[in-house]
């Protein structure tokens, strides 16, 4: 039963090495999430953060909703 015991710590031992090596390996670039640019400000936002607004049909994002009612501002100037 001792015997058993000891096999698998071994077995234990073994996986927990092969993972870390395998981890090295098959280390991945961190996804990089999709980032927008401002057109009033030129800060890069991303999706989750961003303040989205329609305006002829295209979207925009803006990093607050004060550069969104600027940009519609410059928009209806012209
Ligand atoms: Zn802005």
């Amino acid at each position: 039963m001792k015997i058993l015991i000891w096999v698998l710590l071994g077995y234990l031992a073994y996986r927990m090495f092969k993972g870390k090596s395998e981890a090295k390996i098959a280390k991945k670039e961190p996804a990089v999430a999709e980032t927008f640019q401002d057109p009033v400000c030129g800060v890069y936002i991303s999706e989750a953060d961003a303040v989205v607004g329609n305006l002829e049909g295209k979207r925009y994002h803006f990093c607050s909703m004060d550069c969104l009612r600027r940009f519609e501002q410059i928009q209806q100037q012209r």
